[in-house]
């Protein structure tokens, strides 16, 4: 079998394969990519598309990197893989240690897992077994927050938003957690103490029964791309010490860069004490996340009844991923990457802010680099998709959402691409 042809590929695909929530409908938009190297896709018809997807947010440093390319084959030639259970190797203790210091302050231990998603099942964990190993096994429930998403495996979609995260469909196996309605105070509204109101009533009633609070800080992504005031977070860590409730952020989506601050959290000052990493950990190159937790949840799981953390996935800190993780974090530190992300916003806002004229439109947002056009009816991805693909540009819009978080590196032009081609959609849905 000789697949040459992109029509080739798109044949067999469509016999095969399941795409990312997708059916098997043969007529849903689907392009083949031969290659990709800096912000740039190439179809196999030799058309290129502008990426403002980053690859659902991880390719920060772009497509085709030398230095990535470079760490990569050299650990191939170490190792590709070894299993992790009592062995242990230099890219993975080299990542634990760089992460270790990248994050907020007091976050000590390090936790390898195979995705973004597993990651935050292992934090679920570590929070149950904290509790428990403090005496308050009743304590275990998780309390998350409307409009979130935190993944996709059975454990991590409890906590997604109830009614986008389809619990209806799973509701026989899933279980059953406490939602908080999401933060309505603005990322860059004056501050309202009255978004706090259902956070502080749940966990007033049941923070007897709540081992952690779970939140993406600041930047709720695939549940709604809404941005949230920092004030919101200090006080979410301040109640979760008053109530004895762990705070875990997810910072799988808004780690490295993306708001502007290496982490999110570092908007409001504080450390979780619990942390989701994942998505561009290793600048799009392989799928790799961690779970960092402080000391003191650490040692209460290892004073506890079972003594160890039960997680422990076969390609557990795989070599090749820790590589290239190293390699992409040693790229971002030592590129002006606050520079480009705040150029990217204000890119973003002078030409999105415009699109706020079209009637289809109902509201216009960015921060960091991440720039969204909400409109007010859901996208008909079968006419949009091939309309943005026609303009050069690769954006995967969902729901009533059509919006961009391009790679650091992009051009002021390629991003000016990005958003004409937004502005063409807005005017289109409008007539
Ligand atoms: C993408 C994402 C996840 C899930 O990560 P996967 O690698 O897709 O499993 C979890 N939380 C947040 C905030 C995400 O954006």
């Amino acid at each position: 079998m000789n697949l040459t042809s992109g029509e080739d590929l798109l044949a067999l695909d469509r016999t095969h394969i399941w795409h990312p929530y997708a059916s098997t409908d043969p007529t849903a938009p689907l392009y083949p990519v031969a290659s990709a190297q800096g912000c740039e896709l190439e179809l196999y018809d030799g058309r290129r598309l502008i990426d403002g997807m980053s690859s659902w947010w991880c390719v920060i440093h772009g497509y085709n990197r030398p230095e990535l390319n470079e760490a990569l084959t050299r650990q191939t030639h170490q190792m590709a893989h070894v299993m992790f259970g009592g062995l242990t190797h230099e890219p993975a203790v080299t990542l634990a240690k760089k992460l270790v210091d990248l994050t907020p302050q007091g976050l000590e231990k390090v936790f390898f897992a195979d995705s973004g998603s597993v990651s935050v099942e292992v934090a679920i964990k570590m929070a149950l077994q904290y509790q428990m190993s403090q005496g308050k096994a009743e304590k275990s429930r998780i309390l998350s927050l409307r409009k979130g998403y935190h993944g996709d495996t059975l454990g991590a979609m409890s906590l997604c938003d109830p009614v986008t995260g389809m619990h209806h469909l799973f509701q026989a196996i899933l279980p059953q957690q406490l939602f908080a309605d999401a933060p309505a105070c603005g990322v860059r509204d004056p501050w309202d103490p009255a978004c706090l109101d259902s956070l502080k009533e749940l966990l007033h009633n049941h923070h007897q029964t709540i081992a952690a609070l779970i939140v993406e800080p600041i930047v709720q992504g695939a549940g709604g791309m809404r941005f949230y005031h920092p004030q919101y977070l200090r006080e979410s860590r301040a109640l979760c010490d008053q109530f004895d409730v762990l705070l875990i952020a997810d910072e799988i989506a808004t780690g490295f860069g993306r708001t502007g601050r290496m982490f999110a959290c570092e908007h409001a000052g504080i450390t979780p004490d619990i942390l989701c990493l994942g998505k561009a950990l290793t600048g799009g190159y392989m799928t790799l996340a961690a779970t960092l937790c402080t000391n003191k949840v650490a040692d209460g799981i290892c004073s506890g009844e079972a003594g160890v953390l039960m997680h422990g996935p076969t390609f557990m800190a795989n070599p090749l991923a820790c590589a290239v993780a190293n390699a992409s974090l040693d790229l971002l530190c030592s590129s002006p990457w606050q520079e480009r992300v705040a150029r990217i916003e204000q890119q973003l806002i002078n030409e999105l802010s415009p699109l706020e004229k079209y009637q289809a439109v109902k509201e216009v947002r960015a921060f960091g680099a991440i720039g969204v056009v909400e409109l007010h009816e859901p996208v008909n991805m079968k006419v949009v998709v091939p309309r943005l693909v026609e303009q050069g540009v690769w954006l995967r819009p969902f729901g009533r959402l059509l919006y961009t978080m391009p790679p650091f590196v992009i051009s002021s032009d390629q991003l000016s691409q990005i958003t004409a081609a937004m502005a063409d959609i807005c005017q289109f849905l409008s007539q």
